[in-house]
């Protein structure tokens, strides 16, 4: 069993309490590392750390141009690096490796991007309207970041915030989900690599249930930055609430994938599977909901069943397999809950409907491709997020209705649509309530392009020219250029 430290003001550490928790490979269904569990005391330890680090000459007294050559620097080493921590993603979460290694193999653009906007960000002078004065505004960092991330693309969603933070000039507090955190202390030892100063980056380890809160409500975290479910977001948001501290939120989906009649049948099939067997469907953005129109339904179910059939499910870290176990024991089980909420809800089960039993899945914790015909807006299984490979399959007749259907959760964190028709695309490129649409492709995300949710998807938004503003504050610099003080009792 490998056995792990984490990473507080530049030292490897075990918790203060010396307690560990296992990490599992979600292929084998074993524990294979020890990570340390972390109390209330390393959260405060780390954010001391982070706030020492704020300050100080080594990172505060930098000048962006430097903080900028820093983060390019860890670009080059994550690069370098990508292969072994696309393996040790796959090890923890059970990802496809051709997934995690396509995504190390991207990471390093946010550190470049980022890193070369970070002597970009600028102040304005301000056309003040009062005689003899000049104004500015300064663009400041915020101070200590707490970033709190999710288990499924656990270093590429960590990237999306650390790599804005650190260029506008935040130190940060990581916590990876207790999942996947692994990775997160693999990829910490290129920070110290690359050159950061003690306690820029931290990465504390352990429950969110049991560091969560602490973290979240500490006075010297002046930003959450948060990725996870909607209702772990929901009460981050209200502890958030309670200091007064700006929260990103980037949470769930139930995103639809819609087909019109004259779509292109071959790629709408392939782009809809995508969607939601990719990744084993455990991604915000799967498109757990298809909405076909009538005339071309059955044809389509049909060839989505064809093509879900042939996957090859089995070791994620053979570059053959498509589709990989579930991450988490909680998670396998409610995904198979899922299905029987379907199943009794009286949604038509067309492919899958159950666990995986092929030999080549192992003692792993897999779940069939599975697609639910006939269901209607309504089911929960329409409604809820189950973050899985599980489609439900809706039909309508005419793509006003397929918007509204779409629009009809609670969530609104991207959507695609299949058409060959310019104006039905830019009339859902207005008409559907997401962060991200998509026309005739799926899942395409980038470091230049702001993602986020519409809804209860989520608040701000990360990756792009936007994504940095969410961790800077902007103040108003007032110079008196006269040198008489007007009437004191009068507001100038
Ligand atoms: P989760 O909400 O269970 O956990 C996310 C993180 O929050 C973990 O690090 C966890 O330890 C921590 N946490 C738990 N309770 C906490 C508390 N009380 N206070 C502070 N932190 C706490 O989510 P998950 O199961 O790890 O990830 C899956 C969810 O994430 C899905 O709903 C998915 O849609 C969402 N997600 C969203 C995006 C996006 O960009 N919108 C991306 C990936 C995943």
């Amino acid at each position: 069993m490998n056995r792990y430290q984490m990473l507080i003001d530049g030292e490897w550490v075990d918790a203060a309490g010396g307690e560990t928790f296992q990490s599992d490979n979600p292929f084998l269904g074993e524990a294979w590392a020890l990570v340390p569990r972390a109390n209330a005391s390393d959260v405060d330890r780390a954010v001391a750390a982070a706030r020492k680090a704020f300050r100080s000459p080594s990172w505060g007294g930098i000048s962006a141009t430097a903080r900028g050559a820093l983060l390019r620097r860890l670009a080059d080493l994550i690069a370098a690096e990508a292969e072994r921590l696309a393996v040790v993603e796959t090890r923890d979460n059970g990802k496809l490796i051709t997934e995690m290694r396509a995504q190390l193999r991207y990471i390093p653009q946010w550190f470049y991007y980022f890193g070369g906007l970070a002597d970009k960000i600028e102040g304005r002078v301000i056309p003040i309207d009062k005689p003899g004065m000049v104004n500015f505004t300064r663009e400041e960092p915020l101070g200590v970041v707490a970033a709190i991330t999710p288990w499924n693309s656990p270093l590429m969603l960590a990237t999306w915030k650390l790599a804005p933070a650190l260029a506008a000039g935040n130190t940060v507090v990581w916590k990876p989900s207790e999942f996947s955190s692994v990775s997160a202390l693999e990829f910490g030892r290129l920070f110290e690599m690359a050159g950061f100063p003690p306690g820029v980056v931290n990465i504390v380890t352990g429950f969110g249930s049991e560091i969560g809160e602490r973290l979240v409500t500490h006075p010297q975290v002046a930003k959450i930055a948060f990725t996870g479910g909607d209702r772990t977001g929901q009460s981050v948001y209200e502890l958030a609430a309670k200091s007064i501290k700006p929260v990103t939120l980037e949470l769930g989906g139930k995103s639809a994938n819609i087909v019109c009649k004259d779509a292109i049948l071959d790629n709408a099939v392939k782009g809809v599977v995508s969607g939601i067997f990719a990744a084993t469907g455990q991604t915000c953005i799967a498109g757990s909901r298809a909405l076909i129109h009538r005339s071309i339904h059955d044809e389509f179910v049909d060839r989505l069943v064809a093509l879900g059939k042939t996957a090859r499910m089995g070791d994620p870290l053979l570059d053959s397999t498509q589709v990989g176990p579930i991450t988490t024991r909680p998670q396998y089980d409610k995904v198979l809950d899922y299905i029987e909420i379907a199943k009794g809800e009286g949604a038509e089960c067309m492919l899958g409907g159950g666990a995986a039993t092929r030999p080549e899945c192992g003692a792993g914790w897999f779940v069939e491709p599975t697609v639910f015909a006939g269901v209607t807006p309504s089911m929960r299984i329409a409604q809820e997020e189950v973050f899985g490979p599980v489609l439900s399959v809706l039909a309508f007749d005419e793509v006003e209705e397929a918007f509204d259907i779409a629009n009809d959760t609670q969530y609104g964190l991207a959507a695609g649509i299949w058409t060959q028709d310019i104006g039905t695309a830019f009339a859902a490129s207005r008409r559907l309530e997401a962060g991200t649409v998509w026309v005739n492709t799926y899942r395409a995300t980038s470091y230049l392009s702001p993602f986020g949710g519409y809804k209860r998807s989520g608040i701000g938004r990360e990756s792009g020219l936007t994504a940095i503003r969410e961790y800077l504050q902007e103040k108003s610099v007032w110079i008196d250029t006269i040198g008489e003080v007007a009437n004191p009792f009068v507001q100038r």
